[in-house]
């Protein structure tokens, strides 16, 4: 059975404890690998790599970190198919999105910010006739980076990757729930010859791993995707330290569809933004609200196209919903379904675990779910569910649906679907989220800046601000 063991001083070390604790194939249910079981010994042997590393790192010229960066980005791009199959078994997702989605941009992430390196710039200000002030750019230091398991080397890259390109050095963790594509990244993180200590993954739990990482005083920022509950943990902790902090937290993001939609591309686009990845991706659509002349003929067709996805296999090639990461999680998103009934709620269809056969039979299972009947302020409307499941709502008013939109304490990401091109951005500035599709969704640019407001989050992630998150600014002022 593999060991996920720790990637410290540019080695694979074994964890202090000498302690591992299961990884589980949500698909099978069964045990298949063993994740170091870290705790605080591991993470100040990291933090003293890293700390050890900062001098050369930070002044090695942008030119060499973007060959590393770039070179990082080629081997994972070599081992695509393997790195797939390794996030579909680790994770349950379908091995065709970790082949199309999360592989690719794990690449995509180290390239961007591989050449990022190479253009960023520093201000200067004139003050006539007196002096000139420029302000320096200038890496934090040693970083923390920990990221949640849903999107498992994606996210994991989006916040090494600049962090490293802006000439800090790193500690990361990885969920302990899908440790498995970071591991194999730290191999490759050696066959590319990264240099010792410049990145540090340290495996285990959270509350043993993770709150080391944020109470150690030399980490000086900490770049954090995961619940919101996890980010005021880390909020109160680090605060006090004045730690920089970078919080990408949960969503209930609405799905706003008026009458006079193109109304297949939304059907289309809706089925994916409600059930990809098994509904745990933090930006899906969970709560569709529907312009009412529309709202019987998208409830019967959403419902027959819904009941077409099929629940199966991850490995499957024409597999639409997998495995639920883990059985915790499974019961967590029953025990939603089970709470919409008892709030009045009518299930669509879906609301059931799926049994499987032959392999899967153990596995964790849940049939994508449409539910209707519940008023916007129930509890199923406003808590993050984070599965396969959808609340439909009519409404007949612009101002009816912003308030329902804006009535949860998340603020991550909203979709809107009109043909009328005044609606679209009249709706788009007045809801509250970090980020709005019109007519689309899950495009990303990775230049332009990602974030939540509200309860998602705090700053903003992608583009010259991750690497400027990195970054302390010095302001040097010169008499002339
Ligand atoms: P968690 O908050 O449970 O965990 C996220 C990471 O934090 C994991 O690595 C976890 O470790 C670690 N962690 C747990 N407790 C602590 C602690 N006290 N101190 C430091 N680190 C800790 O989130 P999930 O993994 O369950 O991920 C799902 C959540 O992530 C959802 O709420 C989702 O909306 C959100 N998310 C937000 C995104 C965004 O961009 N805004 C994107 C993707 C997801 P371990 O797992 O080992 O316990």
């Amino acid at each position: 059975m593999v060991r996920i063991e720790n990637y410290i001083g540019g080695e694979l070390v074994k964890p202090a404890s000498g302690s591992y604790l299961d990884n589980f194939e949500p698909a099978t249910g069964k045990v298949y690998s063993e994740i170091a079981d870290s705790d605080d010994r591991d993470v100040n042997l990291a933090v003293e790599a890293a700390k050890a590393a900062f001098p050369s790192w930070s002044k090695t010229p942008p030119e060499e970190r973007f060959e590393l960066l770039n070179n990082l980005a080629g081997l994972i791009e070599r081992d695509l198919e393997a790195l797939a199959e390794a996030e579909s078994v680790d994770n349950g997702k379908p091995v065709s999105l970790a082949r199309s989605l999360d592989i690719p941009r794990s690449v995509a992430n180290f390239k961007f910010y591989a050449t990022g390196a190479m253009h960023t710039w520093n201000e200067s200000h004139e003050t006539v006739g007196k002096a000139i002030n420029y302000t320096l750019r200038q890496p934090l230091g040693v970083v923390g980076c920990i990221s949640p398991w849903n999107l498992p080397l994606y996210l994991f890259t989006w916040k090494i990757a600049p962090a490293l390109a802006a000439g800090c050095t790193v500690v990361a963790k990885p969920s302990e729930v899908t440790p498995m594509t970071a591991y194999l990244l730290s191999k490759l993180c050696i066959e590319a010859g990264l240099p010792v200590g410049v990145l540090n993954i340290v495996h285990g739990t959270g509350p043993k791993v993770g709150s080391a990482i944020v109470a150690h005083r030399d980490i000086k920022a900490i770049s954090f995707t995961g619940g919101t509950k996890t980010g005021e943990d880390i909020a109160r902790t680090a605060a006090p330290m004045f730690k920089k902090l970078s919080l990408e937290l949960g969503g209930k993001n609405p799905n706003i569809i008026f009458a006079d939609c193109d109304y297949e591309e939304m059907l289309a686009t809706t089925i994916r933004s409600s059930f990809s990845n098994q509904g745990e991706i933090c930006l899906c659509g969970s709560r569709i609200f529907i312009e009412r002349p529309m709202y019987e003929q998208f409830k019967g067709d959403f419902i027959s196209r819904v009941r077409a996805l099929k629940v199966g296999d991850p490995m499957d090639a024409d597999t639409d919903v997998g495995a639920i990461v883990s059985k915790q999680h499974f019961e967590k998103i029953m025990s939603y379904i089970d709470l919409a009934r008892e709030e009045g709620g009518t299930i669509l269809t879906g609301g059931n675990s799926v049994a499987m056969d032959g392999r899967c039979a153990d596995g964790w299972f849940i049939e994508p779910t449409v539910i209707d009947g519940l008023p916007f302020d129930c509890r199923t409307n406003q808590e993050e569910i984070f599965g396969p499941v959808v609340t439909l709502t009519p409404f007949d008013t612009e101002e009816e649906v912003l308030g329902y939109a804006n009535s949860v304490r998340y603020g991550l990401s909203s979709t809107i679907w009109t043909e009328n091109l005044s609606r679209a951005h009249r709706v788009a500035a007045a809801i509250e989220s970090g980020i709005v599709w019109i007519n689309c969704w899950l495009f990303r640019d990775l230049r332009t800046p990602f974030g939540g407001v509200k309860d998602s989050g705090l700053g903003r992630e992608g583009g010259f601000e991750a690497l400027k998150f990195f970054t302390e600014e010095k302001n040097v002022c010169v008499k002339i």
